[in-house]
């Protein structure tokens, strides 16, 4: 099996904190959606399994017409074997989704929405400088229940400087009361070359609180395990059966085609990924090339990625999968980091392997870099 990616790169609005490839030129959509009916068509080798997942991520994929909508899917379906497919997600932001709109994408296909909420509060939202509002978020979610499409996801962003405690759980309630059956929660994150890395070098806004993220990442996971969520993955959470398809099978390592600007594809072998400018991916598609740059994976880079990933997860890492891919060598080299995290109290064996202490899972990127190979 293996899933396709598309990156649709446009916002109305830059929101403070992002660092994902974007622009607000929307007048480009039009000629981004042919260049991108182009590449689906010189990309149609590049998987040799069946199609499970399709994700429309971006940016803001719906800002997309019916119109590209509609060119989109028939290329794919044109091009790849859609016939397997069980999860279709589309990305969209509150201030897009309309009831006809919703309608609209289910009539497609689309079976899964995911929708960029970050937060009920309308003055964290403000910072973020997010283009909806709080009152379009609420009705964003009952448009899509009301056009039939239940299977949701919902964004929250947590740690913000004017989220309180009670705000937080007020949010996680008040998704838990529309019963949506999935939610991805996120540390706001300081990144280099965004307007909020821009305003805390300048001083014009007070700096991250980490201690504040610690104490709102355990209050998410206990509120949304008291819900009935398991915390799948170290930001996502899901009722029984509601985990992300397209993202489980990327953590697990199945391949994947990732479409439009910047973004990844990987077969196990090689990861590449395209030019992020949209101007130069345009062109150079309407010449005939698809502007990339391929990175062969040595086995020292894939373990490195199958212990980032896998420590991320509820089961954490197996060891027979683990021997089985990277042999006894990486096995004796695990084996000895673990002796050490386990006196530290950070990890726990399972009974294939081992997995990060619940207390612990706040800092699962940095005990990841301890099993590095570099
Ligand atoms: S809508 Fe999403 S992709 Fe666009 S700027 Fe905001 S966070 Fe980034």
């Amino acid at each position: 099996m293996s899933g396709i990616y598309i990156h649709i790169p446009f916002c109305r609005k830059a929101c403070h904190y992002c660092n994902f490839h974007f622009s607000t030129q929307i007048q480009q959509l039009d000629a981004f959606v042919n260049a991108l009916i182009r590449e689906i068509a010189m990309q149609e080798k590049y998987l040799n399994s069946p199609i499970e997942t399709l994700y429309l991520g971006g940016g803001t994929p719906s800002l997309l017409q019916e119109a590209h909508l509609d060119k989109i899917i028939s290329a794919i379906d044109k091009h790849f074997n859609l016939s397997t497919l069980k999860e279709f997600t589309l990305e969209a932001n509150p201030d897009d989704i309309s009831i006809e709109k919703t309608k609209r994408w289910k009539t497609a296909g689309i079976n899964r929405l995911s929708i960029g909420i970050q937060s009920f509060q309308q003055e964290a939202l403000d910072w973020m400088n997010r283009a909806h509002n709080t009152t379009q978020s609420i009705q964003a979610i009952e448009y899509a229940q009301a056009a039939g499409i239940h299977n949701i996801s919902a964004d929250l962003i947590y740690g913000t400087p004017h989220l309180s405690d009670e705000a937080l759980l007020k949010d996680i309630a008040l998704l838990n009361q529309f019963q949506i059956p999935h939610i991805s929660c996120y540390a706001l994150t300081v990144e280099e070359k965004t307007a909020l890395h821009s305003l805390i070098e300048r001083k014009k806004i007070d700096n991250i609180d980490t201690e504040k993220q610690a104490r709102h990442f355990e209050m998410v996971v206990e509120a949304l395990g008291e819900n009935g969520y398991v915390h799948y993955e170290i930001s996502n959470f899901a009722k029984p059966g509601h985990e992300s398809m397209h993202n489980s099978n990327y953590w697990k390592g199945i391949p994947y085609l990732g479409l439009g600007p910047s973004a990844h594809s990987y077969n196990i072998h090689t990861r590449q990924w395209n030019v992020a400018n949209n101007q130069l991916y345009i062109h150079s598609i309407e010449e005939g090339n698809i502007p990339y740059e391929i990175e062969k994976l040595e086995t020292s880079t894939r373990y490195n990625e199958f212990m980032m990933i896998s420590l991320r997860l509820l089961e954490g890492v197996n060891l027979t999968a683990l021997t089985q891919q990277f042999g006894e060598t990486y096995l004796a080299h695990t084996q000895t980091i673990v002796k050490g995290l386990q006196k530290e109290n950070k990890i726990k064996l399972t009974n294939n392997g081992f997995a990060i202490e619940k207390h612990a899972r706040f800092l699962a990127d940095g005990i990841a870099s301890e099993f590095f190979i570099v």
